[in-house]
């Protein structure tokens, strides 16, 4: 057995089977290039799933990294303060225009840290009704899972959160039909990721925050994949001209280390008091100061390169679909987060690309995702391209 062999035996003895697993063990990376065990270099268009916005061997990740390390504390615990927290946050509210942070270590835990004071804030007047879209996407905890609106992922693990309804995204009168006196939120992805890469149209969004506005319910976005420059924007909101009330974000947040964020804007800056949340780990020094990288790169021009590269990108994927109008139906997206509709199962595509260097993953159930490292080449891009061509022919 060789040694990439064995380790994937050890990992299939040993690791909780709930993960459908390609066989192969990565080794090392630079850019968007990953290298496996056996030597092979794959180009990388899914960046650990929206999470490795800065790519693989990152200089100023590395600096970070050796900062903290010197200071010998990753963590010190949240009854105290450590250096790098308090300094991301801030960035954070400048960048996003909210007033105050919650930091967490995942997506679900981040939209967790929302639900509670969706339910908080509706507390005031009896409120708990939370409305949230069939196709949606939030997290496998049980509150994120019951947001979900989508049985696949409910299945056998009822009972779930109660009073929590869906709507249909993209339908403002489905919204308007369950938005009763004992709604206190809306939970909304700008683009659906899981869901199969659907951007809000941007009357959907605008009307959900009038209909919000009108009826003192709460407006949350869901940006952990659609944030931190994925879209071209810094936040995917900034493309449609409004704020949310509470946003969570997570994937990229930590430049590759678990880390995650709820966002309080104005009305919702102050609903939790001290002792109504916690996490452990929480903005420990290691993940914020990576944070911070993460936000300094994209306040420095990383995210009007990703939209550069995603015109790029799309303009690539439209052509394949007109090319192979058998196999596929259409391309849509934002910025760097990419889909192109399929008429075969992705799954068959996902494996030939895979045999030929080239790692891309599904979304929803006919759905091809990109979403490579923010700092992909354009030729890698090309090359991204021509693979997924020569598959499809
Ligand atoms: C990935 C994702 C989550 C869940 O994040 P985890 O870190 O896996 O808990 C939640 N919402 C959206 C939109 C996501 O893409």
């Amino acid at each position: 057995m060789g040694k990439m062999e064995e380790i994937i035996a050890l990992g299939k003895d040993n690791i909780m089977n709930t993960y459908a697993q390609t066989p192969v063990v990565f080794d090392h990376g630079k850019g968007a290039h990953l290298y496996s065990v056996d030597g092979k270099c794959y180009i990388d268009c899914v960046a650990g799933i929206a999470v490795n916005a800065l790519g693989y061997g990152n200089e100023k990740i590395e600096k970070a990294v050796n900062e903290v390390l010197k200071d010998g504390i990753f963590h010190v615990s949240n009854l105290y303060y450590n250096k790098w927290a308090p300094k991301a946050a801030a960035k954070l509210n400048s960048l996003a225009g909210s007033k105050k942070v919650f930091f967490c270590n995942s997506g679900a835990e981040a939209n967790e840290a929302a639900l509670k004071i969706a339910r908080k804030y509706g507390s005031r007047t009896g409120r708990s009704r939370i409305i949230s879209f069939s196709h949606s996407f939030h997290g496998r905890t049980y509150g994120a899972m019951t947001l979900t609106g989508q049985e696949k992922y409910q299945k056998g693990f009822f009972p779930v959160v109660p009073d929590i309804s869906y709507a249909v995204y993209n339908d403002l009168d489905s919204v308007k039909a369950l938005a009763g006196d004992d709604v206190c939120a809306v939970f909304v992805e700008p683009v659906q990721g899981e869901g199969g890469i659907v951007p809000a149209e941007k009357d959907f969004l605008a009307g959900l925050r009038k209909l919000c506005d009108e009826k003192d319910m709460l407006l949350i976005f869901d940006c952990v994949q659609t944030g931190l420059g994925r879209t071209g924007k810094i936040f995917a909101f900034q493309h449609y001209d409004i704020k949310p009330d509470v946003m969570s974000l997570a994937k990229a947040l930590g430049g590759g280390l678990p880390f995650a964020a709820c966002l309080a804007f104005d009305k919702a800056a102050d609903v939790l008091c001290p002792g109504e949340h916690a996490s452990t780990f929480g903005g420990n020094a290691l993940s914020s100061a990576l944070c911070l990288v993460v936000l300094e790169e994209l306040e420095n021009g990383l995210a009007d390169e990703a939209a550069k590269k995603g015109m790029l990108l799309k303009k690539g994927l439209e052509e394949i679909a007109a090319k192979h109008p058998d196999k596929c139906l259409t391309a849509r997206g934002l910025g760097l987060m990419e889909g192109l509709v399929l008429k075969v199962p992705p799954k068959e595509v996902v494996s030939a690309c895979f045999e030929k260097g080239l790692l891309v993953c599904s979304a929803g159930y006919d759905v091809l995702r990109f979403v490579p490292p923010l700092v992909i080449s354009n030729e890698d891009i090309s090359k991204a391209l021509e693979i997924l061509d020569e598959v499809l022919s």
